[in-house]
């Protein structure tokens, strides 16, 4: 089990965020330093701490992540332009919250490499 972290509180209403999406698995709200004009963190509910945790057993979950973004991607109508989905995995991946989340940045032409 995944140590609670911000995220946690925020899936309890423990802390304030610009929630955009909700449904029994995932949330999703608007990150607090935006890289993007549209920066939100699409989340499971249940508390997964890594990338590595990712296992045949919480896949379907992980999979769902995904569904919401192409959702979010429509009803933003980003869509077509397209936007970019990451996952930040430990300390050189750049992870700072422990509990897994896609980012989803949209809104502008992103650049490669990543850095
Ligand atoms: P990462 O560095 O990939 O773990 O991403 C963590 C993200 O969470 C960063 O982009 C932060 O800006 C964001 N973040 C941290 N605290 C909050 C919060 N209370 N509400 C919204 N976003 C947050």
């Amino acid at each position: 089990m995944a140590e609670e972290t911000i995220f946690t509180k925020i899936i309890n209403r423990d802390i304030p965020a610009d929630i955009i999406y909700e449904d029994d698995k995932a949330l999703a709200f608007k990150d607090i330093n935006p890289q993007a004009p549209f920066h939100c963190l699409i989340i499971p509910k249940q508390p997964i701490a890594t990338a590595n945790d990712i296992n045949e057993d919480n896949a379907g979950l992980v999979g769902h992540l995904y569904v919401v973004a192409a959702k979010l991607a429509a009803e933003h109508n980003f869509s077509q332009d397209g936007y970019r989905l990451v996952m930040n995995c430990n300390e050189y991946g750049g992870q700072t919250v422990y509990h897994i989340h896609l980012h989803m940045l949209a809104g502008k032409q992103m650049g490669w490499p990543p850095y």
